[in-house]
């Protein structure tokens, strides 16, 4: 369990860094579109990763409404759909990368 949540935190703390350097690139007046796609996908995961593995820590009252975790869980989901899904991401990442289907065609 230890190992785990080590291994969150340091997923929290790379995606932290990601912030930054987007949020950084924007005040340089910068082009930071990747980043912040890069960020918001990302954060959508992690959304869904950190609060499940909790989850799964509290056992059946984890899933019980009364429990922090259990709203976590719901609430974050919504990270990868509202704002742009997950889908909309990949594909402003393809478009930069030029790696779209169809594109340069
Ligand atoms: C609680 C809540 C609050 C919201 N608040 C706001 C708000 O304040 N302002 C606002 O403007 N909107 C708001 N929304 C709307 C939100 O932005 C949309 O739900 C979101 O953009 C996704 O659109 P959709 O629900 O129509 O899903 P759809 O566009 O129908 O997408 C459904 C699924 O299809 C897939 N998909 C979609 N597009 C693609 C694609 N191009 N390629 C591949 N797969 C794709 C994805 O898996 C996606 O999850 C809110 C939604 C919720 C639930």
């Amino acid at each position: 369990m230890h190992f785990k949540l080590a291994e969150l935190q340091t997923e929290i703390e790379l995606l932290r860094s990601l912030i930054y350097r987007a949020a950084e690139a924007m005040i340089a007046g910068a082009d930071m579109t990747q980043l912040a796609t890069m960020a918001k996908l990302k954060a959508g995961k992690l959304g869904r990763e950190l609060p499940s593995a909790c989850l799964q820590y509290w056992g059946g009252m984890g899933f019980m409404n009364e429990t922090p975790v259990s709203r976590a869980f719901r609430d974050h989901r919504i990270d990868s759909i509202a704002g742009g899904a997950e889908e909309v991401m990949l594909t402003i990442l393809c478009k930069g990368m030029g790696t779209l289907p169809g594109m340069g065609q």
